[in-house]
């Protein structure tokens, strides 16, 4: 695993998809729909995924995945069994899913979106634990650790009013030169009041990452 994480799974600028049928991407990795009619659908509707007794997510993993490759979405799948009351099911013919694809890239859609949901994990330098885990936490409604309060108008969970610190171990937070023209010498993101701090390292779910989760899904168990 490199150590630049902020770029080991975003495109350098937000992007248009190469795909016609691609999203437009925006924030490095948040999938959206073209056209105003779907341009802020969080803001109308609940985006969480419904809970049951536990939380219950269908998901369907392509088959364009090695068997490798599908064990590292598997693990990261079931390392939110293992923190969260959020469960992933096979998908069976349910409305809405998660759909793993090898799309262009690394990105997903900022909550629940209704019917078949992707999640792109481009084979070629997405598919990593952290990678599936964050675009994961997209799907299932956060938005990045860092503040994008001033141009953010589709987000659907304002990650601290779950009362929890700022947190720079967030697998949410973008590295510290993230979308930086010149990677390694021009930081795009400046921790205060220690400039030094570490961000954008995370491997993995951090505490806080996960006691939000459970408490935006409700989990009582932690
Ligand atoms: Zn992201």
């Amino acid at each position: 695993m490199a150590m630049n994480f902020g770029l080991m799974y975003l495109p350098l600028f937000p992007t248009l998809g190469i795909d016609r049928h691609d999203p437009l991407i925006l924030f490095g990795d948040i999938a959206m729909e073209t056209g105003i009619r779907n341009a802020s659908p969080c803001t109308a509707r609940d985006c969480k995924w419904p809970k049951s007794r536990n939380g219950v997510v269908p998901v369907y993993i392509s088959s364009s995945y090695t068997l490798e490759e599908r064990d590292i979405i598997i693990k990261g799948l079931i390392s939110f069994h293992l923190s969260t009351c959020i469960q992933f099911v096979w998908w069976k013919q349910d409305q809405d899913y998660l759909y793993f694809h090898p799309g262009n890239g690394c990105w997903s859609y900022l909550g629940r979106r209704g019917g078949q949901q992707v999640i792109s994990l481009q084979q070629c330098g997405c598919v990593h634990h952290v990678t599936v885990q964050h675009e994961v936490l997209h799907a299932l409604g956060f938005h990045h650790e860092q503040n994008l309060s001033d141009r953010d108008n589709v987000t659907i969970v304002e990650n601290n009013n779950l009362m929890t610190p700022y947190d720079y171990t967030s697998v949410m937070h973008y590295g510290k030169y993230a979308f930086s023209k010149d990677y390694g010498k021009l930081p795009t993101i400046i921790p205060k009041p220690d400039s030094n701090v570490q961000i954008g390292g995370a491997r993995q779910m951090s505490r806080l990452d996960i006691v939000r989760f459970n408490r935006l899904y409700y989990c009582s168990f932690i």
